[in-house]
């Protein structure tokens, strides 16, 4: 069966043409077998379940402390603490890490500090006796208590403090991109080339010609349940071997801890699968192929009651007043994305309108019509740092101040 996909791929290889240009770097890694679906996964399944299946005392639980690295990925480390610790967050202790192994302390003094924030199911570690194994989001400090420099959550913390009465929502609509362990193939795509039909059907698709990497978003889908992620959804992507979950609505800080705790279970999974995942938001540069974002929708409570669109609009002419502020903070690389093509605004151009994809900002036709509801802000690029973001965001409109009114730019006009 793989031997007759492989035939079939080199058979049909020299009908591609040729990948110009890839931004990342191929690593020495190659999956000679592309599969379509999963990468190749050398663990066999019954030998990890027998493991599995093997009960923890009852008096314990395992800890997955995760935090985010210099990178703005994730990293964790496991403990074992006894199983009343795990009740609630206050009591679970303190640990440390060696930073100057992650380019977050130097080595003279490379102990950085991990102060739980919020406590997960673990969906990786599920036990059967009625007690749960944790993951814990963490933040990070010196041992003098400072927030170090790739803490964003301690000032987007900050920028929410005592304006709670706002009751922000967030609504992240993550989106990944999935290739194979060479790290140059997108998942679907023949070795060396691109697929023979441009995008059209691959969004929200269906079919094996179609949707590449679906049984990696359904288990991260049923993890992130398990876990107590509030994921929204998901959907096929544009790009083939693309895909995208929605995480929300989450109240301020916790739009930031429920994205970065899923986006560490997406790596998991892709651990798992075997199929190498990025953020990067414009994986594919050359050809016509969508970017990746982290559409970020808002709504505070006023613009959630009668007459909010009032509110939203103020918020919108308030965040066009500090575009450039905002695009230096949605993501690295993100100007690679927001050319004016393929669903985006220009990065040097602010605009907003109602139903429009190819706004910066985009009031839904429902919001409009009920005069309440949220706006999204399509500009976070899908590496962005839902911390700063939203933090960001919320600051931005939260401001007194008083800015122009910007005209809407609606599809029928544009
Ligand atoms: P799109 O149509 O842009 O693809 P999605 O359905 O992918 O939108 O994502 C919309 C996100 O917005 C979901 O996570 C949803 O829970 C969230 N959302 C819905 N209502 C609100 C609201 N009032 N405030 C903030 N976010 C919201
Ligand atoms: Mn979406
Ligand atoms: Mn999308
Ligand atoms: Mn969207």
């Amino acid at each position: 069966m793989k031997l007759a996909v492989a035939a079939l791929l080199v058979g049909s290889a020299a009908a591609f043409a040729p990948v110009a240009f890839n931004p990342r770097q191929s690593s020495s890694l190659s999956a000679e077998l592309l599969s379509k679906q999963t990468g190749i996964s050398s663990l066999d399944p019954s030998v990890i379940a027998s493991y599995a299946s093997l009960g923890l005392p009852a008096d314990k639980i395992l800890a997955e402390y995760v935090w985010v690295d210099a990178e703005g990925g994730t990293r964790s480390k496991t403990r074992t603490l006894p199983a009343a610790k795990g009740e609630s967050v206050d009591k679970l202790p303190k640990w440390n890490f060696d930073g100057s192994s992650t380019g977050q302390a130097p080595g003279d003094d490379s102990e950085v500090i991990l102060r739980p924030v919020r406590i997960f199911r673990d969906p990786f570690r599920p036990r059967s006796d009625g007690v749960d194994n944790i993951l814990v989001m963490c933040d990070c400090y010196t041992p003098a208590g400072d927030a170090i420099e790739s803490n964003t959550r301690a000032v987007a913390e900050s920028q929410f403090e005592g304006k709670e009465d706002e009751v922000c929502w967030f609504g992240l609509e993550q989106e990944f991109t999935l290739f194979n362990l060479d790290e140059v193939t997108p998942l679907g795509w023949p070795k060396g080339g691109m697929p023979s039909r441009p995008q059209g059907p691959y969004y929200c698709s269906v079919g094996p010609e179609n949707n590449f990497g679906r049984q990696i978003t359904e288990s991260l889908y049923r993890a992130c349940l398990y876990a107590g992620i509030e994921i929204s959804g998901t959907n096929g992507e544009v790009m083939p071997g693309q895909q995208e979950y929605q995480v929300g609505p989450c109240v301020g800080i916790d739009a930031g801890d429920q994205l970065m705790m899923s986006r560490y279970i997406l790596q998991r999974v892709c651990e798992d699968f075997q199929v190498y995942c990025t953020l990067h938001p414009k994986p594919i540069v050359d050809g016509d192929w969508n970017g990746a974002g982290m559409h970020t929708n808002v709504s505070t409570k006023a613009m959630r009651e009668e007459g909010g669109l009032k509110d939203i609009k103020e918020a919108i002419y308030k965040l066009g007043a500090k575009h450039a502020e905002h695009i230096a903070v949605y993501g690295e690389g993100n100007e690679l994305r927001l050319t004016g093509k393929f669903e985006t605004a220009s990065v040097d151009e602010f605009c907003y309108g109602v139903a429009n994809r190819g706004a910066s900002i985009r009031i839904g036709r429902d919001t409009e019509a009920e005069g309440k509801g949220y706006f999204e802000d399509r500009r976070p690029s899908s590496n962005a740092d839902p911390y700063v973001v939203c933090g960001k965001i919320f600051d931005t409109i939260t401001e007194d101040v008083e800015v122009p009114v910007i005209e809407p730019m609606n599809k029928e006009e544009a």
